[in-house]
């Protein structure tokens, strides 16, 4: 594990995480053309393309052999989640080809070890579907940094507590997705409309109608956040092809009111939020395989995925920061707006593929990165 440079100050701390090959790359014998030899590096052999070798510096480069525990531990996620209890608005994203390890950097992977079962729908059909009952499994060993942050908020909401019992939280989530640049609320699978984008004076940027309930305790947030991995699954009929041109958000708003230190009468009150969010996969997709709808949503993903991208290299010129961002150019980017363009301190994962065979993409998704590590 290499976490590279503490990046304390910085506002965007950019991570690469490099998965494991894969079956299919292992039996093919890929050559594997990423070192990390420390210190934030990254070398890239590009010699399969006939390129010279690539090097990177960001802010943690993670090998394969990194586990999900020392993931979390070292990416610098706590920074983030210590922020959102002090009442900043953050951002962690996963971003990379579809394969990449974003999902599993974020949720860690869903065992469906259900057997399908006949439901009832609304025309009185029979379909096939996954109970939700007999429950998915997720070993504690492979939860992602969603689990692992609900776990380390639950820690120090109580250590705040104790220093300081005047103070109450209130822990409420959203989880959605946007999929073909519509919003879908994946707490609320009964309603599959397109939930409207808002802006207010008050909130920014929100999405109406979005359910968000409350929780207390641990067990209940993680049984939100299994409903919405388990709703995500729902009502796609390829399951791949849409999360991979999918993006989505949980979002966890952490309202806290502590009597003030200097003056017992009076209370102070933070609003501060952590957004995770699992991006689509940003592989360029052949001009050849889209066609009709497929070709509709290539587009709006592509332009979510660049927007983002513009919003944070206009954000990471100091001569620009100040200026316009083209936050309304996309769904994504108004709902990230204000923590993107706030106090708050931005986490990005570029996760890639150790492969020759995606060296073009891995290539891509580092540039990617390089760029909003300009902030
Ligand atoms: P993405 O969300 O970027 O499309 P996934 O997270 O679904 O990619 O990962 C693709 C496959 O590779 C999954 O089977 C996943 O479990 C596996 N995988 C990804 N990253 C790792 C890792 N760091 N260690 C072990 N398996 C991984
Ligand atoms: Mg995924």
């Amino acid at each position: 594990v290499d976490a590279g440079s503490d990046g304390e100050e910085d506002s965007v701390r950019v991570v690469v995480r490099i998965r494991p090959p894969n079956d299919l790359e292992t039996n093919r014998k890929d050559k594997v053309i990423t070192q990390c030899p420390g210190q934030g590096a990254l070398w890239v052999d590009t010699s399969t393309s006939g390129g010279r070798p690539k090097q990177f510096t960001f802010d943690g480069v993670f090998g394969a052999e990194t586990t999900q525990y020392q993931m979390f531990e070292n990416c610098g996620i706590k920074k983030l989640l210590d922020m959102a209890l002090d009442g900043y608005a953050c951002t962690a994203f996963a971003f990379g080809q579809t394969g990449s390890g974003k999902t599993h950097t974020i949720t860690g992977p869903m065992t469906m070890t259900r057997t399908p079962r006949a439901v009832p729908t609304n025309s009185g059909e029979e379909a096939t579907a996954f109970g939700f009952e007999d429950d998915t499994v997720q070993d504690a060993e492979y939860q992602g940094l969603i689990q692992r942050a609900f776990l380390y908020l639950f820690d120090s909401i109580g250590q705040r507590k104790r220093r300081d019992p005047s103070t109450v939280y209130t822990l409420r989530a959203t989880y959605l997705e946007i999929y073909n640049e519509q919003v879908k609320d994946l707490l609320n699978p009964a309603d599959r409309s397109n939930l409207p984008v808002r802006w207010s004076k008050e909130q920014g940027f929100y999405v109406e109608n979005l359910f968000c309930p409350e929780f207390e305790t641990i067990d209940d947030i993680m049984a939100v956040l299994e409903e919405g991995m388990h709703n995500r699954h729902v009502g796609s009929h390829n399951l791949n092809e849409h999360s991979s041109r999918s993006h989505t958000m949980l979002t966890l708003n952490i309202d806290s009111e502590m009597a003030d230190p200097d003056d017992d009468s009076m209370y102070i009150t933070k609003h501060g939020k952590i957004c995770f969010v699992d991006l689509a996969g940003s592989e360029k997709v052949k001009e050849s395989k889209s066609a009709g709808d497929a070709l509709v949503e290539t587009t709006n993903i592509n332009k979510s995925l660049l927007t983002l991208g513009n919003c944070i290299s206009a954000l990471s010129d100091p001569k620009k920061r100040g200026g316009h961002i083209p936050f309304r150019d996309s769904k994504l980017t108004k709902l990230l707006s204000d923590s993107l363009g706030g106090t708050g301190v931005t986490l990005m994962v570029a996760c890639i593929s150790p492969s020759a065979y995606n060296g073009s993409e891995t290539m891509n998704t580092l540039r990617y990165a390089v760029r909003a590590k300009r902030i």
